[in-house]
């Protein structure tokens, strides 16, 4: 299928990859061009606008947050500015106001809106196992699904309403915060009882926590990789606060999501912003002394 794909940063650059190794014809735009260049010398072809990456029958959007993919959406030389009807297949985490906007605005151009947010890091990305949350009109979704294999281990239809994709995505992080959150503070006790992080996760996730979550983020939180950041500390910020922001309008009390928002808060103003997400273990070690 002859594809565009837009935005090559942690994820992008990973799914644009196995798109291109699923033999569909890719062209890639990138605000930064110099990250375009690897995935050139692997048969994409380089676009110089997000409406020249919109050509053809479909262009993926992976980008940092709200600001950009309105940026590279509605901007000038934006998706919604070329001739050709694309769909667009969102896989940012964005909020649920923009999923609406942008599913109305593509629905007005002739196009089509799929929210397909993707839950795995940038290691699952390189292995074509994302799991992705999609929603949109059905033939639209049917058109994508190819593309879905190529770049995941499984997908999922929400239903024809793209923001409720969104949604799913929001409370997924939300749960993965708050794992790591209630991960890192038991293997603190555990630590300061004279237990090692290593060998409380191994009988956590031997036994009854053996979920992928427990077992990717037990294993960076044991050997404390928060650098490079696989997922940085803002972007989760940034989650964090689009829960919120979701959790406000429909009226749901979530107690929970102030602590994860606050340790975020904590671990970026204490290690800078270049630290993974997880680092909120960090914080939570040195409240406890260590
Ligand atoms: P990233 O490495 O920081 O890449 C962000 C991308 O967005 C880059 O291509 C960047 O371009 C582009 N961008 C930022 N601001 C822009 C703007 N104003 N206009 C145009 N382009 C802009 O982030 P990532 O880790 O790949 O995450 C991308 C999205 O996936 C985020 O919504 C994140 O929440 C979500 N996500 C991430 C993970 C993960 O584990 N990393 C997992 C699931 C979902 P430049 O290269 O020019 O900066």
């Amino acid at each position: 299928m002859k594809i565009g794909f837009i935005g090559l940063g942690n994820m992008g650059s990973a799914i644009a990859r196995n798109l291109i190794k699923a033999g569909h014809e890719v062209t890639v735009w990138n605000r930064s061009p110099g990250k375009a260049d690897a995935l050139v010398g692997e048969g994409a072809k380089r676009a110089a606008t997000p409406a020249e990456a919109a050509s053809g029958a479909v262009v993926h959007t992976m980008l940092a947050d709200d600001k950009a993919v309105e940026a590279v959406t509605f901007g000038p030389d934006g998706i919604l500015s070329a001739s050709a009807k694309a769909i667009h297949v969102s896989h940012s985490t964005i909020g649920l106001p923009l999923a609406e906007r942008l599913a109305k605005a593509h629905a007005e151009h002739g196009s089509a809106l799929i929210a397909a947010p993707v839950f795995g890091r940038p290691a699952a990305a390189e292995a074509a196992k994302l799991f992705i949350a999609a929603a949109g009109p059905a033939d639209a979704l049917s058109t994508c699904q190819p593309l879905f294999d190529a770049i995941g281990q499984k997908s999922f239809t929400i239903g024809d309403h793209p923001p409720a994709a969104n949604l799913v995505k929001l409370c997924g992080n939300f749960l993965i915060l708050a794992t790591i959150e209630s991960l890192a503070e038991a293997m603190t006790l555990g630590e300061k009882g004279g237990v090692p992080k290593a060998k409380l996760l191994e009988v956590l996730t031997g036994s009854l926590f053996g979920a992928p979550v427990y077992q990717t983020y037990g294993d960076i939180l044991v050997k404390e990789a928060f650098h490079p950041a696989g997922f940085a500390a803002p972007l989760g910020l940034k989650d964090m606060n689009l829960v919120s922001q979701a959790a406000t309008d429909a009226r749901v009390p979530m107690p929970v999501l102030a602590v994860l928002r606050d340790h975020l808060l904590s671990t970026i103003a204490r290690e800078g912003e270049d630290i993974d997400w997880s680092g909120i273990a960090r914080i939570i070690a040195a409240d406890a002394g260590l």
